[in-house]
């Protein structure tokens, strides 16, 4: 029986991969589950599954989350550190969900035992991808994403030469903030940028869907998984969200992976992969949608873009301190101390305050390496932020 485990259970996408393994009773065995406040939640599944292990990422909760599992016989645990020792019970199959850096140590530490890890943690690759790359190869583990833009690329690039490709499109829906005016976007609360046409994801993606952010991850993201050049990389806008991404080939063709926007397809072909299974995902009904649209993204809208662009021409350091600048930046609006086209201003500037600390482009030796990196960002972010409640 294959054996599972799933970082960041409690989420978005950790919830939705416990249905697909829910919709299979006894097919899978569960090892560890781990979310962070809300423990109420993560008892309820480690019991409904059958865990061996709950572990929440806040020392305060372990008090809660060890009552709520009184008398299953279900190991609990907390913190940063249980989390890592989780993720090295081995397990066939590792959803790695949480959301953030957080998710880099328990996901590097996942693939010593040469396992599968399904990676939704973007973060990761974006803030230590030639890292990870190396140490799933080391370990002959393999990493299949699960974003659905990187999971429709790689389903396009089956059997495909990666030499062949000419381009990668990946494709946005824009985001809630999409059709409003120019002008009024510094006036965007959290709760306007709050609200995705399309997808239903956690909070922290679906404010970086509006700002784009979450589209500058994905191109990082899309340059580090498949190793094409970033001027191969592009992203148009795509309102429908149907169409994930397209993959150009130097003959001209151009493969598209179309589906509902439903995030369980991206993690059941990464949960059955290499085979295709049946998953319980809506059907397209062309004729009923009728119209696909697509068009180009405005940069003074979303100047995310443009500093992707920048972070992926220099590569080293850039992703790791782009990722954390970003975060924290985040952090920023969503406690009201800048607006919402303040973020990327904050980001600008510190990657270009870090240039003249070190070179950008010199690659992070190790974890640790990377981690203090991430640590240095985000209080030069911090610094950005302040800076810019006194202008
Ligand atoms: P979410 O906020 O819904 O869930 C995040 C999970 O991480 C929760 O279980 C939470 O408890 C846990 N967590 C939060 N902070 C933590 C910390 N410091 N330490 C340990 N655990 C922590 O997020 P989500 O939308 O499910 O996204 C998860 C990841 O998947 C992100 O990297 C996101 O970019 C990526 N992703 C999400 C979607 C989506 O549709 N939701 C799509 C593509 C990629
Ligand atoms: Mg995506």
């Amino acid at each position: 029986m294959r054996s599972i485990s799933v970082f960041g259970a409690t989420g978005s996408i950790g919830q939705n991969t416990l249905d697909l393994i829910a919709r299979a009773p006894g097919g899978y065995r569960v090892v560890a589950l781990t979310g962070g406040g809300n423990v109420a939640q993560l008892a309820e599944d480690a019991r409904r599954l059958g865990a061996e292990i709950a572990v929440t990422a806040y020392e305060d909760r372990l008090e809660d989350l060890r009552t709520a599992l009184a008398g299953t016989g279900i190991e609990a645990a907390a913190g940063a550190q249980a989390l890592v020792e989780a993720a090295d019970r081995p397990a066939d199959w590792i959803m790695s969900a949480i959301v953030g850096a957080a998710g880099l140590a328990p996901g590097f530490r996942a693939l010593r035992h040469g396992s599968t890890l399904a990676l939704a943690n973007k973060e990761s690759l974006v803030t230590a991808g030639p890292l990870l790359l190396a140490e799933a190869r080391r370990h002959a583990a393999t990493i299949l994403p699960v974003d659905s833009e990187h999971s429709a690329i790689f389903q396009a690039l089956a059997g495909e030469e990666i030499g062949a490709v000419e381009k990668i499109i990946v494709t946005a829906s824009g985001g809630g903030l999409r059709d409003w005016p120019l002008e009024a976007l510094p006036m965007a609360t959290v709760a306007d940028a709050g609200a995705h046409p399309n997808w239903d994801m956690g909070q922290r993606i679906t404010i970086d869907s509006a700002s784009m952010f979450n589209k500058a991850m994905e191109l990082i993201e899309t340059k580090e998984f498949f190793g094409v050049p970033s001027d191969r990389i592009e992203a148009v806008i795509h309102p429908q969200s149907i169409v994930h991404a397209l993959v150009g080939f130097r003959d001209g063709a151009l493969m598209a992976h179309l589906g509902a926007p439903d995030m369980r397809h991206a993690i059941g072909y990464a949960l059955h992969w290499p085979e295709r299974r049946d998953l319980p995902v809506a059907r397209i009904d062309l004729a009923q949608i009728a119209t696909l649209e697509f068009y180009a993204p405005d940069p003074r809208r979303y100047p995310a873009l443009g500093i992707a662009r920048a972070v992926m021409e220099t590569g080293g350091r850039a992703g790791c301190i782009f990722n954390a600048a970003k975060e924290t930046a985040l952090d920023g609006f969503l406690g009201g101390r800048i607006g919402f086209m303040d973020m990327a201003g904050v980001v600008d500037r510190v990657l270009d305050a870090m240039s003249s600390d070190f070179r950008l482009s010199d690659p992070p030796s190790d974890l640790e390496e990377v981690l203090a990196v991430d640590q240095m960002a985000r209080e030069r972010a911090w610094a950005a932020i302040e800076t810019r409640e006194t202008a």
